[in-house]
């Protein structure tokens, strides 16, 4: 009997399509939320810091002095703080996540050398702030309406 069910099993895996992808000849289509790994527009980043100094993990490190950004992505847990923080929006969340591997992986991004006097690159401009209105003082009660 069991071998029946074997043979039903056999045939049912040859005639339906595959549970699982040949990987990696098939590549994997991510969903467009998925928070697989970090992506920096590094001439943009103006080597604040503030993602070194708030990533929770200390996957992020920004060496001024070098202009280099990097970071050690199997520190990363995907945490998005740096995206959200970043001044200046250089960081941005890519879909795919990266390759297996054995051991630490750091990757580093070094701006171009800049020219003498070149533009800084923008900071997003805060909204401005809105004037209250003031509550009248009891100096302005006793004010006689025409005095300067
Ligand atoms: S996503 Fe989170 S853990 Fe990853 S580098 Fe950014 S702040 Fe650090
Ligand atoms: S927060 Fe943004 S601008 Fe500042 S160092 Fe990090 S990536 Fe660069």
């Amino acid at each position: 009997m069991k071998i029946f069910n074997l043979a039903g099993t056999v045939l049912k895996s040859l005639t339906h399509p595959a549970a699982t992808r040949l990987y990696p000849f098939v590549p994997r289509v991510y969903e467009p939320k998925t928070r697989g790994h970090i992506e920096i527009d590094i001439e943009k980043c103006i080597l604040c810091g503030i993602c070194d100094r708030r990533c929770p993990t200390q996957a992020i490190s920004v060496t001024k002095a070098e202009r280099s950004w990097s970071i050690e992505r199997l520190r990363c847990i995907q945490c998005n703080s740096c995206v959200e923080l970043c001044p200046t929006k250089c960081l941005s969340m890519g879909t795919a996540y990266t390759d297996p591997s054995f051991g630490s992986v750091r990757d580093s991004f070094t701006q171009a050398p800049k020219p003498e006097g070149a533009a800084k690159p923008a900071v997003p401009a805060k909204p401005a702030a809105v004037a209250l209105p003031t509550t009248p003082t009891s100096a302005d009660d006793a004010r006689v309406p025409g005095d300067a």
